[in-house]
């Protein structure tokens, strides 16, 4: 082996040159990464939606050892509690061997993703087909959101107060749905229309029907016979929908990406690829130093706004109660607390490179992405992390191990976009983004690598435990 020149030993000390995570992992670390995607992959399986998660994170926390929280109840170093915001978002917190006074430590995910929402009466025939009526959800291209085959998802609450969970479309032969799309040879107008502007908002209408009730004749017997069959299998009326939450997802399964199964392809990584690790990472951490609180919350894609996202009170009204536990004010807590918001951030494409600027871009397999900014023109509506605290969040990913890379979201003034990040820091919060890099982010099939899923989960403990 040839010895390195005086300059490659100055590069590698002046130099910042972040690379892929398998050099930094014995073959060991990067077995753990697999497996730990296996577990992924079963979440991304069971859990297309924010109810879905949160009720699955909710069993996983129970047998776990976490129990509701009690503001009356009084907890030592080491107690897990979890408090449930209306089956949408879920906290989780183990109790530190510090008091609250020194602050907790938050790590915010969000469990929803974009998605095609049923309308609430969305059940028409036109030209002898039954179609559902949709009002898209978060950011989607809508020309990603036909042709493909569709799971619906949700709840049904009938008059009687009785409440029907729906996932149709999910296991091996189950009917599946579809958002049909013109075919080639007569889209000349569609095809000269801008990309946004091809497919519109009203034409993302779910087919989900095409035969009449009995022989009888009528109008609407497409439709009818839908009802018939939706009041034999959920005993719902019509009427019903204007109770429910129906949600149209891809009913693709995730799965190994690549030959060499480096990546995982789904749909809804962005955010529940932040959300496992950060859960995973919660219920591992047994005996913290700080109290650890880790949430994972709703409506983040529509602008964190209702009250199960984190624009409203949910997060400071529960750190004022376990604040309360110890006979402190919550305000005094949060002043001194430190967040992770974590989530995606975009992966560098070689395919559109000229989106990103590449010395700030982050790359897939580089490990997790700690964002200083989101934000669009000029920062505008950002947490701009303070030098401080990345800092500190550097060293301890370093001195942990933890790949990590800085990244942007794109070029200045090529877009942008924002995370829960800001909603946090309001309260008085210490908080920087950090979080996966996703290829296709909001496409109905995204992709991300096992490795750095797997250094989502040691950095977000690393960060719980330190
Ligand atoms: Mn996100
Ligand atoms: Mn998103």
């Amino acid at each position: 082996m040839s010895e390195k020149t005086q300059a490659e030993i100055l590069k590698e000390e002046l130099f910042y040159s972040p690379e892929h995570a398998a050099y930094a992992c014995e073959d060991e670390e990067i077995a753990k990464a697999d497996a730990f995607c296996e577990g992924y992959k079963q979440f991304l399986n069971a859990c297309k939606t924010e109810r879905e998660a949160a009720a699955f994170v909710k069993e996983l926390a129970e047998k776990n050892g976490y129990v509701p929280f009690d503001p009356k109840a009084s907890y030592k170093a080491g107690d897990k509690v979890y408090s449930d915001i209306r089956s949408k978002a879920l906290i989780l917190c183990t109790f530190g061997s510090e008091s609250l006074e020194k602050g907790a430590k938050i790590v915010a995910s969000h469990i929803d993703s974009p998605r095609l929402d049923l309308k609430p009466n969305p059940l028409y025939e036109d030209a002898e087909l039954a179609l559902f009526k949709t009002h898209y959800y978060g950011g989607i291209k809508k020309y990603q959101w036909t042709a493909i085959p569709l799971a619906l998802h949700g709840i049904i609450y009938r008059r009687d107060g009785s409440c029907i969970k729906v996932c149709l479309g999910e296991d091996e032969g189950d009917p599946q749905f579809v958002v049909t799309d013109l075919l080639p040879h007569l889209d000349k107008k569609q095809a000269n229309r801008p990309m946004s502007e091809a497919i519109e908002g009203e034409n993302l209408n779910i087919l989900v029907g095409s035969r009449p009730f009995a022989k009888d004749k009528g109008s609407e017997m497409v439709k009818l016979n839908i009802m018939k069959l939706l009041n034999e299998k959920y005993g719902i009326i019509e009427a019903d929908f204007l109770s429910a939450e129906l949600e149209a997802v891809p009913a693709f399964k995730a799965s190994d990406i690549g030959f060499d199964r480096s990546m995982v392809g789904s749909y809804g990584h962005d955010d529940r690829v932040c959300a496992y690790p950060s859960v995973m990472a919660e219920i591992d951490t047994v005996m913290p130093k700080y109290t650890s609180v880790t949430v994972i919350t709703d409506k983040e894609e529509t602008g964190s706004d209702g009250n199960t996202g984190l624009h409203s009170a949910f997060l400071k009204h529960f750190i004022a109660d376990i604040a309360k536990t110890q006979g402190l004010c919550g305000r005094d807590v949060l002043r001194a607390s430190e967040c992770l918001s974590a989530d995606v951030n975009a992966g560098f494409d070689p395919t559109y490179p000229s989106v990103h600027d590449k010395l700030n871009a982050a790359f897939i397999n580089r490990g997790i992405v700690v964002t200083k900014y989101t934000g669009s023109r000029g920062k505008s509506s950002t947490n701009d992390a303070n030098a401080e605290f990345m800092a500190k969040i550097r060293t301890l990913f370093d001195n942990s191990k933890v790949a990590w890379q800085i990244g942007e979201l794109g070029k200045v003034d090529e877009g942008g976009g924002g995370t829960v990040a800001k909603y946090v820091a309001n309260l008085g919060v210490e908080v920087v983004d950090v979080g996966v890099p996703v290829l296709s982010m909001h496409a109905p099939f995204e992709v991300v690598a096992k490795l750095d899923v797997y250094m989502a989960y040691k950095g977000f403990k690393a960060f719980l435990e330190q």
